[in-house]
């Protein structure tokens, strides 16, 4: 058997929005404060700047019913001083509907197959929908950390279906 030396990195790394790039979740009637969680501003400068990532790709997958609300955020929050969220993201698709919709849509408009994907979300659910394309899934209940993260990365692509955790 060969040995396996060289990591396979996903092609495309698509993050939900709420409860797990920031928090608490964008609500329409209230206008709470909101603000990044755990490690995501210092993974999503890595993904988009680093040179392991050279080609990889970033996407959001949010199923809300505030659309226009949500990419305002994105262009208000700040990863680096010259840097807004939104800048990190090729393809964002947010709209209420089931998460194999908005990765439907992933698929067509980058051309990357689902098992090239990793997805992160804060909702099991949204996961049980989406692994079934073949997508890698991990479950970040309260967002992302380093650690988490570097798992994800050593599990990719995941076995039968497997939810990282
Ligand atoms: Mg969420």
């Amino acid at each position: 058997m060969e040995e396996k030396t060289v990591q396979r990195i996903p092609k495309l790394f698509v993050f939900d929005l709420d409860d797990t790039v920031w928090g608490p979740e964008l609500d329409f009637y209230m206008n709470k404060p909101v603000g990044f969680l755990k490690d995501i501003e210092e993974i999503l400068l890595e993904l988009y700047k680093g040179e392991k990532f050279k080609g990889a790709k970033l996407a959001v997958a949010s199923s809300s019913g505030f659309p226009a609300r949500g990419k305002k955020k994105m262009k208000d929050m700040k990863i680096r001083d010259d840097l807004a969220l939104e800048d990190v993201f090729s393809f964002v698709e947010i709209y209420r509907k089931e998460k194999d919709r908005h990765f439907a849509a992933l698929k067509s408009k980058s051309g990357i197959d689902f098992s090239d994907m990793i997805f992160y979300d804060n909702q099991m659910n949204n996961h049980e929908t989406v692994k079934k394309l073949g997508v890698t899934c991990v479950f970040c209940p309260d967002g992302l950390d380093k650690r988490l993260f570097s798992k994800s990365l050593e599990n990719f692509p995941s076995k039968e279906g497997k939810i990282i955790t």
